[in-house]
């Protein structure tokens, strides 16, 4: 019973709000405190709760008073006020956390360096294909507390970030997913892979025997952890390069899925969205469908229908004869790399934005094989310049998303593709990544 236990919410944003109306839900006295401002959509949420809620600082003598603490996963561990409430000894937990105690429904949780949305959303096509009473939550739509305010469903399939499993005690997906791992995000693990690892893998420290871990086979980051520090759940991995017993593989082209001995298998030919790392993305959510009996038919028709999501490697118009893709999320070398290893055709690419000391090396033979121009866009473009200007005849600078796309279509032949994939940050010319790949189908359409 959690009547009139002092809840504490810091960071008044989505997974701020959500917890808001969980917690006054379930009984709890919630104060909502953030740093910065407020969205005027959830001061009302607050004010429509009757709640205390503070903008702009932090009242330590409220906080500090606090029974029970939620952090929103945009705030480092390292901020004073979150280290106050340790030394306190105050539990701090993460939206995920706090919710998933207050739902019956079982939990699809995945994680991953790159994929985590893709391969959610895929899951929860083929589930909702299904007639499966599913709610989906992660970094699209409302969050999973609010969800689990207002909804009661089956299964919850959840994309988490490592800061979400960063602020977990009790939390137990059913079936967890780690689609890969590349070093990211260093600056909040004190520039340490293994503490990322270590994060990314918290998704299993809860599961038992009863529960599944889905991986990627062929991820040395992964492996190389796991024959170190076995996990509790039955493993079933994924791999395009071996044959697994339990799990899924590639097979004359196939998509095979064996679990226990009863087989799905597709054709990877067949897969609406194309593309190795997608082909691995379908593989870990029809290895989810197969343990939840969906019926093979309609695994395969989900397989199928699939389009993706917006700004990954989302085909945007074809324009005499000229594919032009935005692939706007891919902010790091990794997401770029399976960018480019999926193109079909010579390539111009649009690259750049805000460099996260990126290492530049893993590109260079699939510019030399596939590019034949380079457009910078970015504030700064030497280091571009210097990794990849003996890579290519053409490599231009530019100011703008518009003079970017229009020097594209002026260097564009019949049967080539233009690529937005910038492996890098947008914060220089853009708002967001959303934003960037806004900008770009809009300059694509109106060529
Ligand atoms: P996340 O939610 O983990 O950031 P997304 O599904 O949004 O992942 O994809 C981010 C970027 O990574 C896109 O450019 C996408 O094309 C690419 N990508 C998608 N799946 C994978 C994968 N399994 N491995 C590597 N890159 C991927």
């Amino acid at each position: 019973n959690n009547s009139g236990k002092r809840l504490v919410i810091l960071g008044g944003g989505e997974s701020g709000a959500g917890t808001a109306i969980l917690g006054v839900k379930e009984g709890f006295e919630v104060f909502v405190s953030d740093k910065g401002k407020i969205k005027e959509k959830y001061k009302s949420v607050f004010e429509n709760l009757k709640i205390d809620w503070e903008e702009k600082k932090h009242t330590e003598a409220k906080i500090l008073n606090a029974e029970i603490v939620m952090k929103s996963p945009g705030i480092p561990d390292a901020v004073t006020i979150v280290k106050q409430l340790e030394e306190k000894g105050i539990p701090v937990i993460s939206e995920i956390e706090f919710a998933a105690a207050f739902t019956a429904a079982k939990i699809i949780g995945i994680t991953g360096s790159n994929g985590k949305t893709t391969t959610t959303k895929f899951v929860h096509h083929i589930l909702k294909n299904a007639g499966i009473k599913v709610g989906m939550a992660g970094n699209v739509g409302d969050s999973f507390a609010k969800q689990v305010a207002e909804t009661t469903p089956d299964w919850f399939v959840l994309e988490l970030s490592s800061f979400q499993l960063d602020g977990i005690k009790d939390f137990r997906p059913d079936i967890s997913v780690l689609t890969n791992i590349t070093p990211d995000h260093l600056d909040r693990y004190a520039y340490k892979l293994e503490n990322y690892v270590f994060s990314k893998f918290r998704i299993t420290e809860n599961q038992t025997e009863e529960d599944f871990f889905i991986y990627d086979l062929d991820d040395e980051i992964i492996t190389g952890w796991l024959d170190k520090n076995p996990v509790k759940a039955q493993n079933l991995p994924f791999s395009l390069e071996e044959k697994v017993e339990n799990g899924s593989y590639i097979e004359n082209q196939n998509i095979i899925v064996n679990i226990k001995n009863n087989q799905f298998n597709m054709p990877t030919t067949k897969l609406g969205l194309q593309g190795k790392h997608n082909t691995k993305n379908a593989m870990a959510a029809a290895t989810v469908s197969q343990l939840l009996r969906i019926r093979k038919e309609t695994i395969r028709e989900s397989m199928e229908s699939f389009q993706g999501v917006e700004h990954r490697l989302e085909k945007v118009l074809k324009i005499n004869n000229v594919q032009y893709i935005n692939d706007s999320k891919a902010t790091n070398v990794n997401a770029t790399f399976y960018a480019l290893e999926s193109m079909e055709s010579e390539t111009i690419w649009i690259v750049g934005g805000v460099d996260k000391g990126n290492i530049y090396d893993d590109l260079l033979p699939l510019v030399n094989e596939k590019v034949k121009a380079i457009i910078c866009l970015g504030v700064d473009n030497h280091k571009l310049m210097q990794n990849f200007g003996n890579c290519v005849d053409t490599m231009v600078e530019t100011q703008s998303m518009k003079e970017a796309v229009r020097m594209a279509y002026s260097l564009a032949e019949k049967g080539n593709s233009v690529l937005l994939s910038p492996a890098c940050a947008s914060f220089d010319l853009f708002e967001n990544y959303e934003d960037r790949g806004r900008q770009f189908k809009e300059a694509v359409r109106n060529l």
